[in-house]
Parts: structure tokens; C-alpha cells; sequence
């Protein structure tokens, strides 16, 4: 049987690639991209000659059963997304899981990912955290998975994109309210930016500098004190209706 190798891809900066990956790209008997336009472009850059085939959500059903057949046969195959650590908010758990299921051997390689990169430079608590990556869309789901974290005492990570960054930080203000924050933008490339502050701080900045590039999103978890500013809060709330009254 042949080895799927998870390869994890730069996320940015061009030279975050390891020796390990390379060899194994360049090795490989298959490369399976997410985009293989994009992969392209990095498989030439490190001097590689590969035909990527590409597997991604809208072909999944269908690629996933190829790539297993290939992997039976003997043949390796790394698998790469467009940016950062495969199955991460991007494809590749649909095709680890067929190759578990079919005693395939799995091999990940460590390498660039968005969320980690993000929490080591952030100064939030990051001995545990919680990866939430990308809210869902749906909003009853959204409001439905925000109430279920809103007093998990771990740092939450979010990923998100541009156009939605500013909705996002309204939904995260309401629903957690205004707790410490920071965004880390364009993380590895040139206009690399991290801000802190409180969310409603972190919003209000977006309103002078429209949102641009790729962002993560952190926010402080859940403590003792955020339930006691809550209760005092109502308080005074139900002694100003009590007083209105
Ligand atoms: N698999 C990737 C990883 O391991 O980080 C994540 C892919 S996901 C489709 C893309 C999201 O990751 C972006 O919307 C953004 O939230 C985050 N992201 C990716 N690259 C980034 C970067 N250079 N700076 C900041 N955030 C980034």
C-alpha cells in the first residue's frame, strides 16, 4: 500500500516551507490540490515538476474513491490545500478518514497554519485553547455554537474572511460581549498586523481602516469575573427598572 502524506503549504511567505515537504512533493507519485492552478505556482517556484489532480469539497465524492484506489495500488500520495495545514478549514478529513478506513497509512507533515501562528504572538492564554475557525453561516447554527462557547474558559480562535470580518465582530460582541481581542492580519507576508484591544475597540478601528487581507480573530475565554460583571450588570439593570417603576 502507498502512504498519504498531509502536506502542509506556506500561508503566505513563500520560504515557510520545510525540507521534509519538499521532498515529499517532489516524490510523490500524486499530488492532490485543492486548487491545482495555485499549487502550481508553488510546485515551480521550488523547482518541482508535478501534475497536481485536484481534490477539493466539490469533487470530493468522486476524487476521494481515485485517490484510495491509487494509494491500494501502491502509489503516494501527498495531499496539499491552497494555503497552511491540509483538513484545517480546508479539505482532506473526507479522504484521511477512506484511507483509515481502508488501512491506508496517514503521515502529516508539521508545518504553517494560520491559527497557531496567530496565538503565539497574540498574548492571550495560550496553554488551551479552542479552534473554532470559521463561524457557521446559518445563523441559527452560529447563535447556537456562540451561546455553547460563550463560557468556555479557553482562548477562542476564528478565522474569517475579509468581506465578513466587520459582521463577524458584531456577532462576537454580542454574544460574548466586550471581552480582550486580537486580530493577526496578513500574517507572514509584508503588511503583517496584529491589534489588541477589546473587540468593540478592535471593530471600531476597522470602521477608519476598511478590512483587507487574511485574518484570524482571538478572543479572551471565559473567567469568574466576566459572570460577575454580568450579574452586576443586570443588577443595576433591575434596579434601574425598579426605580423606574
Ligand atoms: N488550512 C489553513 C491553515 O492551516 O491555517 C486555513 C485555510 S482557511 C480556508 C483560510 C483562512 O485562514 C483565512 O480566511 C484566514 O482566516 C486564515 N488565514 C490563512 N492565511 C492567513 C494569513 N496569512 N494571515 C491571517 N490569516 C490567515
Amino acid at each position: 500500500k502507498g502512504t498519504l502524506y498531509l502536506v502542509p503549504t506556506p500561508i503566505g511567505n513563500l520560504q515557510d516551507i520545510t525540507y521534509r515537504a519538499v521532498d515529499i512533493l517532489k516524490n510523490a507519485d500524486i499530488i492532490a490540490a485543492e486548487d491545482t492552478r495555485h499549487t502550481r505556482i508553488l510546485l515551480e517556484h521550488l523547482g518541482i515538476q508535478g501534475h497536481p489532480v485536484s481534490y477539493h469539497e466539490h469533487n470530493k465524492k468522486e476524487a476521494g474513491p481515485k485517490l484510495i484506489e491509487a494509494l491500494k495500488e501502491g502509489h503516494s500520495v501527498a495531499q496539499v490545500s491552497d494555503a497552511g495545514m491540509p483538513v484545517i478549514s480546508d479539505p482532506g478529513a473526507d479522504l484521511v478518514r477512506l484511507a483509515l478506513d481502508e488501512g491506508i497509512p496517514v503521515v502529516p507533515l508539521p508545518g504553517p497554519n494560520a491559527a497557531l501562528t496567530a496565538l503565539v504572538a497574540s498574548g492571550l492564554d495560550a496553554r488551551q485553547f479552542a479552534f473554532i475557525g470559521f463561524l457557521p453561516k446559518i445563523t441559527a447554527k452560529r447563535k447556537k455554537l456562540l451561546a455553547d462557547i460563550s463560557r468556555v474558559p479557553l482562548t477562542l480562535i476564528f478565522y474569517e474572511a475579509p468581506h465578513r470580518i466587520k459582521e463577524t465582530m458584531d456577532v462576537l460582541i454580542q454574544s460574548l460581549g466586550d471581552r480582550n481581542a486580537v486580530t493577526a492580519r496578513e500574517l507572514t507576508k509584508k503588511f503583517e498586523t496584529f491589534e489588541r484591544g477589546t473587540l468593540a475597540e478592535l471593530r471600531s478601528g476597522m470602521n477608519e481602516n476598511d478590512p483587507r487581507g487574511e485574518y484570524v480573530i482571538l478572543v479572551e475565554g471565559w473567567n469568574e469575573s466576566m459572570e460577575k460583571e454580568d450579574e452586576e450588570e443586570t443588577s443595576w439593570q433591575d434596579a434601574a427598572v425598579t426605580l423606574a417603576e
